[in-house]
């Protein structure tokens, strides 16, 4: 089922969702499983799967030359989408991201999707390879979330790449990401913003947050959205702190801010114990108010490991 319908279908009462991580190659699909059984309680009707672009590993010769290799360590998106739906019976959705992919190989993709019955995609670019600079596009692939989405619109109008008699329809409902905080690229949120009405402009029909601390930061975002015509659900994307480290690397990774009452709480803390209670009590309070403010559905961002949202979701649904 569609994203937008099973918040049509909830009547206002806010949903929980979740985001895992594949896990990189050499794990078995009982990783997957066993982030998802400890929530599976609160009943999400969607889950989704990120998707990594390949980095560059190097392997020394015996002649003591390094050979870069292009390597993909967390393939399987698309199969583990396959088999959440086939195990929990739930919609999963798959992350579509433009590095990585040639325009064919997005069309392939998608006709893969189609056929396993996936009915949602969130459609991004992606980030960077950590070797480079800033994000570069795959040749004859696409550079912007916009190019892509343009690409999975124009399926869902039975338009592919190349000529086609009597092509199908697909009829997937787009998901686009979307940065209360700005994109970190963006040289101001209405630079950022103005790119992201154009990508409901053209067809994206839900949007979800980066995480974000500050709930005063999403209500203004929605705020925008509404003042600017754009009425899709944004869903909030949340991840509570559980280590005193993420003071740092969270906002060095995701560019954005950590409120000072959380930062001084989690530097009060005696110890990484109690940080962990100091930061899922912090999303508590956070869930209940976006809950208030009429939030279509509480996503979080797992990274596999379910404990935590586990906790949050006991106290708040
Ligand atoms: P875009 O919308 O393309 O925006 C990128 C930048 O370019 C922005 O600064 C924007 O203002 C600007 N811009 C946008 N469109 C245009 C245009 N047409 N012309 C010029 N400038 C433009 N990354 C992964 O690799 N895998 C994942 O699974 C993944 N999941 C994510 C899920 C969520 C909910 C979020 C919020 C992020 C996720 N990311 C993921 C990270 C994301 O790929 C990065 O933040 C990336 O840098 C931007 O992606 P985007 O889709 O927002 O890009």
């Amino acid at each position: 089922m569609k994203i937008i319908d099973h918040i049509g279908n909830a009547n206002g009462k806010t949903l929980f969702s979740f985001e895992l991580l594949p896990p990189v190659k050499g794990q078995s699909i009982q990783s997957i499983y066993n982030a998802i059984d400890p929530l599976m309680e609160f009943k999400p009707p969607f889950i989704d799967v990120t998707y990594h672009r390949e980095d560059y590993i190097y392997k020394q010769h015996s002649s003591g030359l390094l050979e870069q290799i292009s390597y993909r360590k967390r393939p399987g998106t698309v199969a583990i989408c396959a088999s959440i739906i086939n195990r929990y019976k739930v919609d999963a959705v798959p992350h579509l991201i433009c590095g990585g992919f040639t325009k064919e190989e997005t069309e392939n993709a998608l006709i893969d999707l189609q056929f396993l019955g996936i009915d949602n995609v969130l459609v991004l670019r992606g980030d960077a390879r950590k070797a480079d600079p800033s994000f570069i596009p795959t040749p004859g692939g696409h550079a912007y979330a916009t190019d892509l989405l343009a690409q999975v619109v124009d399926m869902n109008n039975g338009k592919y790449l190349h000529e086609h008699n009597d092509a199908n329809k697909s009829d997937f409902c787009i998901g686009v990401a979307a940065y209360p905080e700005k994109h970190f690229e963006a040289p101001n949120l209405k630079t950022d913003f103005r790119y992201l009405k154009k990508k409901v402009e053209m067809g994206a029909d839900f949007i979800v947050t980066q995480m974000f601390y500050d709930n005063q930061k999403y209500f203004d975002f929605v705020k925008l959205c509404r003042e600017n015509d754009i009425n899709v659900p944004v869903i909030p994307g949340l991840k509570p702190i559980t280590s005193s480290k993420q003071l740092v690397s969270l906002p060095k990774i995701f560019h954005i801010d950590i409120p000072e009452d959380l930062s001084e709480a989690v530097l009060a803390c005696k110890s990484e114990k109690d940080v962990k209670e100091v930061g899922i009590e912090f999303m508590i309070q956070q869930c209940k108010e976006l809950m208030s403010f009429g939030a279509p559905v509480l996503h979080f961002y797992t990274m596999s490991n379910p404990a935590p949202t586990k906790r949050i979701a006991e106290a708040i649904f």
